[in-house]
This record gives C-alpha cells, structure tokens and sequence, in this order.
C-alpha cells in the first residue's frame, strides 16, 4: 500500500510516519528530509534552495517532482511508500497521480491530521530531529533518552525552519496551498481525519486499524 500522510506543520506526520514504518515495513518518503539533505551536503541543488526552505516557503515543482520519480520508480519501493510532506499542491497531487499510473500503483489512504496553530507553535519550539535516522522527539510532548542522544551519538539537532516566525509563514503556506488539495483527495473518498492532538498511541492506534483493514 502507499499512503499519505497529510497536515500542518508540527502536526506529528514524521513521528507517525516513523511508526508506520516499523510496524507495516513502508518506506518514508519526506520530500522535507530530502531537501535537508541536500542542503546539509551543501550540494547545487542545497545551495540553491537553502533560503527558500529557511523562509517557509514552497521549493518549486520541478525540483520536487525530480526527487519524487526517483523512488517512485524504484521498484525496491514498489507500492510501500508513506509519502510526508508532498504532494504539497494541486500540481503535485496531479503529478504524483500521473507517477503512480505510470509505475502501476496508487494511494490507498490520506491520514489527515488536525491540529491548531497554538499546539504547532508549541510542538515546534520543542522539537529535535535526529541528524542520522531523522527520528523525530520533542522536549515537551515526545522527550528524546535524557542523556540527548540517538543512534549512540549527539546527533539531536534543532531544524533551522523550526521558530516561531518561520512556523507561522509555514502554516500559513499549508492553509492557502495544500489544505485545498483534500478536496482531490475526498472526491477519491481517500481521506481519513484524525485529531491530531491527542496523544501519540490513540492516533497509532486509529493509523494501525485502517491500515490493517488495507492490508486486509
Ligand atoms: P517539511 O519537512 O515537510 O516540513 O518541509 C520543510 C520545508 O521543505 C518546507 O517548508 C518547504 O520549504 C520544503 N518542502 C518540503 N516538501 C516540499 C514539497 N512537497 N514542495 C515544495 N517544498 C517542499
């Protein structure tokens, strides 16, 4: 099955994305990660987009629709994939569409979280990211091992779009362009809404029962 997992930012997409590639052996597709990656390796494509990622706006199609085909077609990823944080707009929803055709597969699902903009300014300002497995924590709600480590090192990191001014502008972005694509995805009769805000196993535990109805 590949799924989407849809929000806000801050909503707790990675952090159940992270669980439901344990338990249902996906692959994470997060366009985020990947940008981040680029940037850390200061690659042409890093350099170029460190500004705009920093900002909270959108990189443009073209750069993500690249990075997309490249694991579509990949058939080690072949209808296993959880994508987070894409598609981020109409454009996107129709191509990654048009993809999945192309590579014979579709989406099963779109797990919408909801969650305010107080809660996510609060989840921002908490939140670490570990640098090598991009397992997400957060100081308040989801506290890393005390000694502020993961795979055996220091490699906790605060993300440099993670403020509360840039949160904002990156919320706002979510409003204006990607909120409106449900309705693509509703016309497909795809969507499933989640409360965002309870706690993370209540929302693991409603993620496990429609997935394993998928998997039948
Ligand atoms: P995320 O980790 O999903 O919160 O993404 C962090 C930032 O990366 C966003 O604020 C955008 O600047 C950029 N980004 C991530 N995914 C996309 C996408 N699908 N389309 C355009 N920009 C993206």
């Amino acid at each position: 099955m590949n799924i989407i997992i849809f929000g806000p930012p801050g909503a707790g997409k990675g952090t159940q994305s992270d669980f439901i590639v344990k338990n249902f052996n996906l692959y994470k597709l997060s366009t985020g990660d990947l940008l981040r990656n680029e940037i850390k390796k200061k690659t042409t494509l890093g350099l170029k987009i460190t500004s705009i990622v920093n900002s909270g706006a959108l990189v443009s199609d073209e750069i993500i629709n690249k990075l997309i085909e490249n694991i579509i077609s990949n058939k080690k990823y072949h209808n296993r994939i959880i994508f987070d944080g894409y598609p981020r707009n109409l454009f996107q929803a129709k191509n990654l569409n048009k993809l999945l055709l192309k590579y014979n597969q579709k989406i099963n699902i779109v797990i919408k979280l909801k969650v305010s903009l107080d809660v996510i300014k609060k989840r921002i300002a908490g939140r670490l990211i570990c640098s090598k497995c991009s397992k997400t924590f957060n100081e308040f709600f989801n506290p890393p091992p005390k000694n502020l480590t993961c795979c055996k090192g220091n490699f906790l990191q605060k993300r440099d779009d993670d403020n509360v001014k840039v949160a904002v502008k990156r919320y706002e972005t979510y409003e204006d362009t990607t909120k409106p694509i449900l309705k693509f995805y509703k016309k497909m009769n795809l969507v499933k809404d989640l409360n965002g805000e309870t706690d993370i196993e209540s929302i693991q535990s409603k993620i496990n029962d429609y997935l394993t109805v998928i998997e039948g």
